[in-house]
């Protein structure tokens, strides 16, 4: 099955490793018999961010967990009930781990872990934020944390009834308030806006340029960018054996990454590589109009919506990003009927498909249960080539809803929309907990039946690098979170990135050689010039 290259079932040939390093012997850790092992750990440099990138279930979460001393390895021992630190720090003789398992065994380092789980945060700590952050102060900056990570408006609210970006702020103020001497930060960006990512960049940099060491996990491409000075990239079989690649530098690591080769271990990690298209700023080109509404308007108390009046043409993936509640979600929800417009309407009406921005998993049952009910298409031959198979539902059907993870039941969301016969397809964050190869195939998912349909798409992300990937045009949403919203109609994506970058005061260069877009360091030379000449995005 798939590309006929590698044993995996991805039809897109992704994840696989198709040339496999020889020795792969003495696992740093076994869950148990048949149970995932990982093979290898990063290397760890002292006043620098090392970035990890890797599918899902493939050891990184793992890793974080060994180096901040909560698992303790067993080298592949899983039935042994001790394990013994001498034979671990023989394990890593002759490489720099040797003196970090010493130094963790007897206590001679302190380290802090920022867990990929924050919604967990509320059953672990409880009272408002202030109590929390202001106990964990160590260093003195909680000021300047606070700043960074605008929580000021936060810090008499209860734990408990945080937002998800909410907790994630906190939970990463909480990291960077403590004294240690090794950061660990298990996908940081996980229900934040650009501008709170690029907020979250700015701490954890800020940590390493201090002289801390710091280890992040991260899937927004762009955001692990701009904060890792080297990158190691995970490959293996997701669920199987994660192994780590040797260190890179970030440019030079992401770009192997994305060109699906690792030189230096010989692997080939994806069949292709991944293309971004640099479309030219030309004049925007006038498509066949599937569907399109009046300006509309929409008040709630205390927050109003603006959204000037647009069309939405047959074939084209729109994109939407902005603020955190700024009102894309209620735009949407407008659009797809869920929600009424207190002035303006939609002219054509449509049939629209919508997958939301919460997913809900009360649903009593499996998900071959659950694709029965809500998947109409479910059990054709086409729905398992188009559908089931680039999103890998086959090894989930047997699973209880209820015990799926984020990206599992993400997945399971996005597929189901997609197996509608609708016009418009709406997707509110596709994105969120699915690993790059994860968003990139849900992309070319979209797009081919979006276009074998004759449809279109409406997608609001926060990740620019996938924005940029799919996108042929996109609105932004602007104004003061949570007081008023406005946004733009549908225009070419250079006009809205523009529109967008600018009011965030970051310009993106693009990659020489893959062509991917990059986040320019503030105040460096290309971005003052670029932001001289009004170039927020798109260079050559
Ligand atoms: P990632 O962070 O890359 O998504 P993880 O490190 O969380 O991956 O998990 C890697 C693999 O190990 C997964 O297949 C996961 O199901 C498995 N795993 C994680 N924790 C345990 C555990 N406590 N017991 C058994 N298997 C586990
Ligand atoms: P976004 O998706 O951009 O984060 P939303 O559309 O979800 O933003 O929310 C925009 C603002 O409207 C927020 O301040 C939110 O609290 C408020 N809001 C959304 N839905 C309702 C509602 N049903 N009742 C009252 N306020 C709401
Ligand atoms: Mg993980
Ligand atoms: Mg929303």
């Amino acid at each position: 099955s798939g590309c006929g290259i590698c044993t995996n079932r991805c039809p897109f040939g992704a994840i696989s490793v198709i040339n496999l390093p020889e020795a792969l012997d003495n696992p740093v850790h076994r869950y148990g018999q048949n149970s995932f092992e990982l093979f290898s750990l990063p290397t760890i440099r002292e006043g620098a961010v090392t970035g990890i990138l890797g599918p899902n279930g493939i050891g990184k979460s793992t890793i974080l967990r060994i180096l901040s001393g909560e698992l303790i390895p067993n080298l592949g021992n899983f039935d042994e009930e001790t394990k013994n630190w001498d034979e671990i720090i023989k394990h890593f003789k002759g490489s720099e781990l040797q003196q970090y398992f010493k130094n963790l065994s007897n206590n001679d380092i302190k380290t802090v872990h920022k867990s990929q789980m924050v919604d967990q945060l509320p059953k672990f700590v409880k009272g408002n934020v202030n109590n929390l952050l202001s106990g964990l102060d160590e260093i003195g900056n909680f000021d300047e944390i606070i700043n960074d990570l605008s929580l000021k408006n936060v810090l008499e609210r209860e734990i408990k009834n945080l937002s998800g970006g909410e907790l994630q702020r906190v939970a990463i103020a909480a990291a960077c308030l403590r004294d240690a001497d090794f950061y660990y930060f298990d996908e940081p960006t996980s229900w934040l806006d650009v501008s709170q990512r690029l907020n979250a960049v700015k701490v954890i940099r800020d940590l390493a340029e201090s002289g801390k060491s710091v280890v992040v996990i991260e899937h927004d491409l762009a955001s692990l960018d701009a904060m890792s000075d080297y990158v190691h990239v995970l490959y293996g079989e997701a669920g199987g054996y994660g192994v780590v690649s040797g260190m890179k530098g970030v440019r030079v690591g992401i770009n192997a990454y994305i060109n699906g080769f690792l030189k230096e271990e010989n692997v080939r990690i994806r069949k292709n590589p991944i293309e971004f298209s640099i479309r030219p700023p030309t004049a925007e080109a006038e498509g066949e109009t599937l569907s399109s509404y009046t300006d509309i308007e929409k008040d709630f108390k205390g927050f109003s919506l603006k959204c000037e009046g647009g069309k939405i043409y047959h074939d084209e993936i729109v994109t939407a990003f902005g603020s955190n509640g700024i009102g894309k979600t209620t735009f949407a929800k407008i659009l797809a009927e869920k929600e009424k417009a207190d002035i303006g309407k939609v002219d054509e009406k449509v049939e629209i498909a919508y997958k939301g921005q919460y997913l809900d998993n009360d649903f009593e049952g499996s998900v071959q249960d659950f694709l029965y009910t809500y998947a109409p298409s479910y059990g054709s031959n086409i729905f398992k080539s188009e559908i089931l198979k680039p999103f890998s539902l086959e090894e989930l059907l047997d699973k209880d809803l209820k015990d799926l993870s984020g990206g599992e039941l993400q997945r399971l969301f996005v597929a189901v929309t997609l197996s509608s016969d609708a016009d418009l397809y709406v997707f509110d964050e596709p994105t969120a907990f699915l690993d790059v190869e994860q968003r990139l195939i849900a992309g070319r998912t979209i797009r081919k039946i979006v276009e074998s349909r004759n449809a279109a798409a409406l997608i609001i992300d926060h990740d620019i690098v996938f924005i940029d990937y799919i996108s042929d045009r996109a609105m932004v949403f602007y104004g003061e979170p949570g007081l008023e919203g406005h946004a733009t109609k549908p225009t070419d994506l250079e006009t809205a990135m523009n529109k967008f970058l600018k009011d965030l005061k970051i310009t993106f260069r693009r990659d020489k050689e893959t062509k991917r877009p990059r986040v320019n360091k503030f105040d460096s030379y290309l971005d003052r010039e670029q932001k001289a000449s009004n170039q927020y995005y798109y260079l050559k």
